[in-house]
C-alpha cells in the first residue's frame, strides 16, 4: 500500500490523457444529451448521475475501503442512512455524547415512524444488543472526544444480529477506516476535516454491501439530497493535502493539550493522543492518526468569552477540521455539555504562535498565574 500523501494526492483522479487536466472541472448539467434511438448512455439527469460526484465517490472510497455515495451534508447522509436502514418497532442504538443533531432527528422523527432509540456512552459500558436492528457509533465522538472498540462492538453486535455503523467524521479515512475494523457502513460529514477549507457542505455513506448500497443509492435518487458539482469538485480538490492537513492539525492538537493541561483554571482536558487520557489506549491501538481536536473546560460562559474575544488566532466559530484554528462553548447549541466546556479545532497555523495566542488568551480569561 502507498503512503497516506500519495494516496491523498492521487484519490479518485482519471488515468493521464494528454491535453486534460489532473482533475477534471465541475460538470454542471441537469439534463445530459441522451441517444435519440436508445436513451440513456450512463448520464441521463443530475439528480442520479454527476461525473464530478462519482470522481470525488471514487476518492473517498478509497481511502474508506467501500463503495461511496455523497450527499448535499453529514446530517443528509446519516438521516437518510437511518431512514432507509430503520423500519416501524426496530430499536437503533445512538451514541449518547455523539452530534447533537442525530439525537434530535431521532427525538423529532425517527420516534414518530415507531422506532425506539437506545443511548449509549461512546466509551460504555455497551447493553446487549439482542433485538436491536442497527447500532450508530461515533469515535472519537464530537464533542467530549471518548472512543470505542471497533472491533469488540462490531463482533458483539454482529453476534445479536444488529447491524453496525460508524460516523468517521472526527477520525476522517486516514484516522481508521471502520469498515476494515467489521462496521457495516461509515456514515459521515464531509463538511469537517475531510475537505478542511470551511466552505463546503458534505456528506458520505460508505458500505461494501451490494444491497446496501443500492438501497442508499436509491434513497439519494429519490430523496433529492445530492451535492452540487461545484461543491463536489471543491472537496475533491481539497482532498488533495489530507494528510498534510491532518499531520500539522494533530501535532497542534499535541502542543496544545500539553498547554492545556499544564493550566491552573483549566479542567478536564481531553485528546485522545496524551497518554493520560482515557482515551488514549483504545485509540493508539485503533487510529492510525489523532484527530486535530481538543476540548476542556474553562468553568464558566463569561470565561470562555474572554479567551475568544483575547485571542487573536482562535476564531469564535462552530465546525472543525478546518485550515484556520477556531473554538465554540459547546452549551450554546443546546448540546449536552458544561457551561464552560470548549471545543477547539487546531488548524495549520505554527505551533509556536498558536501556543503564544493561547497563553495570551488563557491569561486575559484566567487571570495571569
Ligand atoms: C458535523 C457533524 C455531522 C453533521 O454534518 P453536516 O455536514 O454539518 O451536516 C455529523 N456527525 C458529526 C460527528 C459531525 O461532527
Amino acid at each position: 500500500m502507498t503512503g497516506d500523501g500519495t494516496r491523498s494526492v492521487h484519490a479518485g483522479l482519471p488515468a493521464a490523457q494528454p491535453g486534460e487536466p489532473f482533475l477534471p472541472g465541475p460538470v454542471f448539467a441537469a439534463p445530459y444529451h441522451l441517444d435519440p434511438r436508445t436513451g440513456a448512455v450512463g448520464n441521463e439527469y443530475g439528480r442520479p448521475d454527476n461525473p464530478t460526484r462519482r470522481s470525488l465517490e471514487a476518492a473517498i472510497g478509497e481511502l474508506e475501503g467501500g463503495t461511496v455515495r455523497t450527499f448535499a451534508s453529514g446530517q443528509a447522509a446519516i438521516t437518510g442512512f437511518l431512514l432507509s436502514v430503520l423500519r416501524p418497532g426496530d430499536t437503533v442504538a445512538l451514541p449518547s455524547d455523539g452530534y447533537f443533531a442525530v439525537r434530535a432527528f431521532a427525538d423529532e422523527t425517527l420516534r414518530d415512524l415507531g422506532v425506539k432509540t437506545v443511548l449509549v456512552p461512546t466509551a460504555g459500558p455497551y447493553p446487549s444488543f439482542a433485538g436491536m436492528r442497527l447500532v450508530l457509533l461515533e469515535t472519537p465522538a464530537n464533542p467530549g472526544l471518548d472512543v470505542c472498540d471497533l472491533r469488540t462492538v462490531c463482533a458483539a453486535a454482529h453476534a445479536d444480529g444488529a447491524m453496525v455503523a460508524v460516523d468517521n467524521t472526527t477520525a476522517t479515512p486516514l484516522g481508521q477506516t471502520p469498515l476494515a475494523l467489521g462496521a457495516d457502513a461509515v456514515v459521515a460529514s464531509g463538511t469537517k476535516a475531510l475537505t478542511g477549507h470551511s466552505d463546503v457542505l458534505l456528506g458520505y455513506v460508505a458500505g461494501n454491501d451490494r444491497a446496501l448500497m443500492d438501497r442508499i443509492t436509491r434513497w439519494r435518487t429519490l430523496t433529492g439530497a445530492t451535492p452540487g458539482p461545484f461543491d463536489a469538485w471543491l472537496a475533491h480538490r481539497s482532498m488533495a493535502t489530507l494528510d498534510l492537513r491532518l499531520a500539522r492539525q494533530s501535532a497542534n492538537a499535541a502542543a496544545i493539550a500539553e498547554l492545556l493541561a499544564d493550566r491552573p483554571g483549566v479542567t478536564s482536558v481531553r485528546w485522545p493522543g496524551r497518554r493520560d487520557d482515557p482515551s488514549y489506549p483504545v485509540a493508539a491501538a485503533q487510529m492510525r492518526r489523532f484527530p486535530g481536536i481538543v476540548s476542556f473546560d474553562l468553568g464558566d460562559a463569561e470565561r470562555v468569552a474572554r479567551f475568544l474575544e483575547a485571542s487573536a488566532l482562535v476564531y469564535a466559530a462552530t465546525s472543525f477540521g478546518g485550515l484556520h484554528t477556531s473554538a465554540d462553548r459547546r452549551a450554546q447549541w443546546g448540546d449536552d455539555t458544561a457551561p464552560g466546556f470548549v471545543r477547539l479545532s487546531c488548524g495549520i497555523e505554527d505551533p509556536a504562535d498558536l501556543l503564544a495566542d493561547l497563553t495570551r488568551s488563557l491569561d486575559a480569561a484566567l487571570g495571569a498565574g
